[in-house]
């Protein structure tokens, strides 16, 4: 953990504005005025919006798209198109934009763990697509996994009928192997597992096996997108409503051109498979389409630099009140981006960080604060605590970090009476 200084952010925020890079154009403003025509229809159901000062998590809608990305949906949303003949544009299109051999568009980086392990599963016998899940059929379907990297996941390769093969070392990863294996499964931003990404891909492909990593949360920084392919890894899953700031509901399977073919046969629109009911729609095709192209059109150090200075502007309004302090903290893969860890003296204000999340939460205007607040559920690498609250400042909108701050000078206010 660094703490703040707070000439060091404005030098970073100085720096990157001297760059010529325009934050007004990095992070546009976001419809706070509905298009013309534009029904709320949050307001009509009655569901209240809130300020994400918690990040990019799909239980609390993940990102928004920005508005360029909007405006490609809302202009695709318009035309019919041969749905095959867009997935394989865009996959080519995307393939060469992330400098990977093939690219599907899924529902989600869910849907590309389920896609890739029932790709592995029918790589060579489209005749198992039909018959999956794998483990009724009789099919090959052993997958090998670290014992550290099993996750919320799994279930996205059980649902192939696929059966997992644990190991800790990389003697026993050696000798997992049988006749049966199809994949290897590799956690990204897993921690603590014994077998580093060059030595599971190197195994596996001795042994002639593919092996895939779900990289869902890993962006920034840009080059993730192909960092991961360009080790070797065959198959690599990144979401797509995350840091890419596409639709909520895409993901992005990258990888060897066999096995993306492979992916597809597997996947919506082809009807008895193991995706169809994983569709993505014109609309979404589109949109991440359009998100990968704003995304790589960003700068990683513009980026940081601007999260350091909202984190700064937050600390700045809280950092009075007796006992608080204010640091950085960037997790090591996933989600890694500056976010601002705020402390404090639970004698001195007498609320818990669950309690301040609380109030935050039913304020107006509501506001999300980051979900390991309090030692909440640990989110890879974020650090947690009775009196630790976690701002995620990356999805804030301009003159939100405001807001935020102020809201939580106000809770700390009436905490410390
Ligand atoms: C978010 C996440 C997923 C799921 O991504 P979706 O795009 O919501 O399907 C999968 N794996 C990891 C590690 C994630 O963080």
């Amino acid at each position: 953990m660094e703490s703040i200084s707070r000439r060091q952010l404005f030098r970073e925020g100085s720096q990157a504005l001297a760059g010529g890079v325009c934050i007004g154009r990095l992070f546009p403003v976001n419809g706070s005025t509905p298009p013309t025509g534009a029904v709320d229809y949050y307001q009509k159901l009655g569901v209240t919006p809130f300020i994400n000062a918690a990040g990019t998590y799909t239980i609390l809608s993940a990102s928004i798209m920005p508005e360029e990305v909007q405006a490609a949906v809302a202009w695709a949303a318009q035309k019919p198109v041969h749905l095959m003949e867009l997935q394989k544009a865009a996959g080519e299109y995307l393939a060469r934009r992330l400098r990977c051999e093939g690219a599907l568009v899924t529902s989600g980086a869910a849907a590309a763990i389920t896609l890739a392990t029932a790709a592995c599963i029918t790589r060579g016998n489209k005749s198992a697509i039909a018959n999956i899940p794998a483990e009724m059929q009789g099919l090959r379907n052993e997958v090998i996994v670290q014992k550290t990297h099993h996750y919320d996941y799994d279930h996205a390769i059980r649902d192939c009928g696929a059966r997992f093969i644990d190991v800790e070392t990389l003697d026993e990863y050696e000798r997992a192997f049988t006749e049966r294996t199809v994949m290897t499964q590799f956690f990204n931003a897993a921690e603590g597992g014994r077998i580093g990404r060059e030595d599971w891909v190197r195994v596996a492909h001795k042994h002639g096996v593919p092996c895939f990593n779900d990289a869902a949360a890993d962006v920034p920084p840009i080059s993730n997108l192909w960092n991961y392919t360009e080790m070797g890894f065959d198959l690599v899953a990144f979401s797509g409503g995350k840091g890419i700031r596409g639709p909520q509901c895409t993901g992005l399977l990258l990888g060897k051109k066999d096995l993306i073919d492979a992916a597809q046969l597997n996947n919506s629109p082809y009807s008895n498979t193991i995706g169809r009911g994983m569709k993505v729609g014109k609309e979404e095709i589109i949109g991440l389409v359009a998100a990968v192209d704003w995304f790589l059109k960003q700068d990683d150090a513009a980026m940081e630099a601007e999260y350091r200075a909202r984190a700064q502007r937050i600390a700045e309004l809280v950092q009075g009140i007796p006992s608080v302090e204010a640091r950085i903290f960037i997790p090591p893969v996933a989600n890694h981006v500056p976010h601002l860890v705020i402390t404090y003296d639970l004698n001195r204000i007498k609320l818990s960080a669950r309690e301040v999340m609380q109030k935050m939460r039913e304020g107006v205007p509501r506001i999300e604060l980051n979900p390991s607040t309090g030692g909440g559920p640990a989110s890879a690498g974020l650090p947690g605590g009775n009196n630790a609250i976690v701002v995620g400042v990356w999805m804030l909108q301009p003159g939100e970090d405001q807001i935020v701050g102020r809201r939580l000078q106000e809770v700390f206010g009436e905490g410390a009476k």
